[in-house]
């Protein structure tokens, strides 16, 4: 890949814009790509675009919309490690994660390809004579997508794929730390033969690209993912023109640990989950709640494991963390972190490079401080003490957002009891917080979520489509 990329709009098939704004490694300043800025008018075009191209789109059988996507994936494959390497770049992951980031991007291409070979409706009894009734799925039409910065390509790919293979065609505003990467996701989709205007891409700010898709009357609905603040704005936008919208938001995902598990692997799950992807992950570990038993045993070995973190360029071999992404999140981050100290203890949490913060642990502090309750979305774990199973189900849902929650027992049945009784819209057993199977259905409730269609798997086709009943008399 070249060192300083061109990344343009992408309308009715042509590579268009002059590219204006820099985005620079976060690792090092070093110039990563430069970018086109569109604006209200370039999204009306890409609106257009989509809208003259759906019809052909949505007339294509389903496998042969799906066998796009399928070679897509293939071509994504041949690509993977040079993709993976311009997402370090632009977003700082270590490459272990951005390779699996972009496996992920393959698979879902892959997935939601072959449902194109999927029933797509029902047929049902009728209660009049000589007559069958069966359901369609109908495309919504024109979707548009908003996507964060932190899952760059992975997020794009599970809204676009089920909205390509539904027969929707797309306009995308990437986050604009990280538009390269959807370059390269739809890059491969127009290369393995995706017709012009099925797909269309439209860079720039959020208040300004964002703002105009969400608010354009010839877009169907709109699937976000980001902060609950730009989300909550973004559903009055779209519900006020009777638009769908689909968001998922932020989390305060907490892991408990009873008495009754290991230490020690607790410790590595809360790691894995609080300090992977430097802990800008929507399901990162935020919060451990952990019983006395094994309350000091555990905020030891956790210490260690976060000391243990070697920090560095994404792209070095033996990293396990890479830096923040812009200074506005280590901003964030250190902030809190200063709260944190004010009220309570850190351990970690310095600086180490320009953007690089040795992940840190927090104690001492109440389940209502500021630091154990607003998400932070870096390396900061806050443990939090529970005297028992159900006063920590109480502590877990004691926050405004449900999207995961986890926790390590060795007790089947007080695994089932949290299961049962906790607030989340994913919920892990002796696993980390994070990590996510691609055919499951995915979102949270209360501020993580619009909680109404889920993301992932087959249910994810739900939001691309309408259901269309027919009553089919066969005795004319
Ligand atoms: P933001 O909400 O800041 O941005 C998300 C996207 O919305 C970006 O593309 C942004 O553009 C755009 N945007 C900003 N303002 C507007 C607007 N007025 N109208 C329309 N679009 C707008 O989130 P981040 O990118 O900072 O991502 C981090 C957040 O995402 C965290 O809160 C995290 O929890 C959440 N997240 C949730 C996930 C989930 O599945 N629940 C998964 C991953 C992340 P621009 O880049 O130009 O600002």
């Amino acid at each position: 890949m070249a060192d300083m990329t061109l990344v343009r709009h992408l309308i009715g098939g042509e590579w268009v814009g002059d590219p204006a704004v820099e985005r620079r490694n976060p690792f090092d300043d070093s110039p990563v790509a430069v970018i086109a800025q569109g604006d209200a008018v370039v999204v009306d075009q890409a609106v257009a675009s989509a809208a003259d191209a759906q019809r052909g789109w949505a007339d294509r059988p389903a496998p042969a919309r799906g066998a796009v996507l399928l070679d897509a994936a293939e071509l994504l494959r041949s690509r993977q490690r040079d993709v993976a390497a311009d997402l370090v770049r632009e977003e700082g992951k270590t490459l272990a994660e951005a390779m699996g980031e972009v496996r992920r991007a393959i698979d879902v291409l892959r997935f939601f390809g072959s449902l194109g070979w999927r029933p797509s409706g029902e047929v049902l009894p009728s209660g009049t004579p000589s007559t069958m009734v069966y359901t369609r799925r109908e495309p919504l039409g024109v979707v548009g997508l908003i996507t964060p910065w932190n899952f760059p390509i992975a997020i794009p790919a599970w809204k676009m794929a089920p909205a390509l293979v539904s027969g929707n065609t797309v306009v995308i505003k990437p986050a604009e730390l990280t538009p390269l990467s959807v370059h390269h996701l739809v890059s491969a989709l127009v290369d393995a033969g995706l017709p012009a205007g099925v797909v269309n891409i439209v860079n720039g700010q959020g208040s300004v690209v964002g703002e105009a898709l969400c608010a354009h009357r010839d877009v169907a609905a709109v699937s976000f993912t980001g902060s609950t603040a730009v989300g909550e704005h973004i559903r009055g936008v779209v519900q006020a023109r009777r638009g769908r919208v689909q968001l998922e938001m932020g989390g305060k995902n907490a892991l408990v640990v009873l008495d009754d598990a290991d230490a020690m692997v607790a410790a590595q799950l809360a790691a894995a989950g609080g300090f992977g992807l430097t802990g800008q992950a929507c399901t990162a570990t935020s919060r451990a709640i952990v019983t006395p038993g094994v309350y000091e045993e555990f905020v030891a070995a956790l210490t260690a494991a976060a000391a243990a973190i070697s920090l560095g360029d994404g792209l070095a071999d033996g990293v396990g963390m890479g830096p923040v992404v812009s200074d506005d999140q280590l901003d964030t981050d250190l902030k809190a972190l200063q709260q944190a100290r004010a009220d309570g203890t850190v351990s970690g949490g310095e600086r180490a490079g320009v953007r690089l913060l040795h992940p840190a642990v927090v104690t001492g502090l109440d389940h209502d401080h500021p630091v154990a309750t607003d998400e932070v979305f870096g390396p900061v774990i806050t443990v939090l003490p529970a005297a028992n199973l159900n006063e920590a189900i109480d502590a877990v849902n004691h926050s405004a957002y449900g999207l995961t929650a986890g926790i390590c027992t060795r007790s089947l049945a007080s695994a089932q009891h949290f299961a049962n009784r906790v607030q989340a819209g994913v919920v892990k057993v002796n696993r980390p917080t994070t990590g996510l199977d691609l055919n499951v259905p995915f979102g949270g409730v209360k501020q993580s979520s619009s909680n109404t269609f889920r993301e992932q798997g087959a249910t994810a086709l739900d939001f691309y489509t309408w259901s269309k009943s027919v009553y089919l008399g066969h005795d004319l």
